[in-house]
């Protein structure tokens, strides 16, 4: 059984905005996927619908095994600590640390006391920012910082991690290191779903490609290059 499941999800905003047109598709456990298409072909909707920021207006979508339209209003938070996110723009608290930063993330689930720190200081040797700990984000580089914001989204063993242009506000080097990091943690188990316009990235890591054009799947490709029509 397939981790997430799309069944002929369809998703319409009002008054008739159809982002998603009858998808379907199938994602493995382990799994690295990227997620393609120009602007406006519905990545950021197919990600709300997997977070349940949104439900679709047709259609099935199963994580786990389990239909995530039927949750109840108390069920969405365990889906959610099942899934990681990481954005473009790191989205740090800045009045706080690295370290709480990455904590906040254990106290919004009511991780015992004692176990923050232990579990903060491994996550963060994970990603190579220990020695950043006591560092605010504004004094921090770019790289540092979206390690940082991937330390907070891994630190309670999400099941999926979900990057959204993770590498748009960084030069090559640097994004080619957070591109390490990612297969490191989907090395380990981590289901990794990554939306991005970098194409040089796609063609170079030779992962599955979802390819979505307004709001249908155009293109699946077991180890893909970027390319789509426009
Ligand atoms: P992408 O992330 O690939 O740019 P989106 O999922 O953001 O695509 O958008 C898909 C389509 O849905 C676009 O036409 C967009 O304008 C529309 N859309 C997205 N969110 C909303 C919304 N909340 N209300 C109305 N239309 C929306
Ligand atoms: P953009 O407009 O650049 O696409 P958004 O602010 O819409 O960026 O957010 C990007 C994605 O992150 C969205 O698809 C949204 O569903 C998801 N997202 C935003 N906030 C949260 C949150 N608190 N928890 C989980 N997912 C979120």
């Amino acid at each position: 059984m397939s981790l997430i499941q799309f069944y002929n999800v369809t998703k319409i905003y009002p008054p008739n905005i159809t982002a998603l047109d009858d998808l379907s598709v199938k994602i493995d456990k382990g799994e690295f996927v990227f997620l393609v298409g120009p602007s406006g072909a519905g990545k950021t909707t197919f990600i709300r619908l997997l977070f349940r920021e949104e439900v679709p207006t047709r259609g099935q979508i199963l994580i786990g095994g389990r239909s995530i339209a039927r949750l109840r209003r108390k069920e969405v938070p365990y889906l959610r600590r099942n899934i990681g996110i990481v954005f473009q723009d790191f989205r740090l608290l800045p009045e706080w640390t690295v370290f709480e930063n990455v904590a906040f993330a254990l106290r919004v689930i009511e991780t015992p006391a004692r176990e923050i720190r232990p579990r903060v200081e491994k996550v963060l040797e994970r990603v190579g920012l220990s020695h950043r700990a006591r560092m605010f984000p504004h004094q921090l580089s770019g790289g540092e910082q979206q390690r940082a914001a991937i330390a907070r989204a891994i630190v309670n063993n999400p099941r999926i991690l979900v990057a959204d242009e993770p590498t748009g506000n960084l030069d090559p080097a640097t994004s080619r290191e957070i591109m390490k990091l990612l297969e490191e943690i989907n090395y380990q188990g981590t289901t990794v779903i990554m939306a991005t316009h970098a194409w040089d990235i796609v063609n170079s890591m030779r992962k599955r490609v979802i390819a979505l054009q307004q709001g249908r799947l155009v293109r699946d490709d077991r180890e893909g290059a970027y390319g789509y029509e426009v």
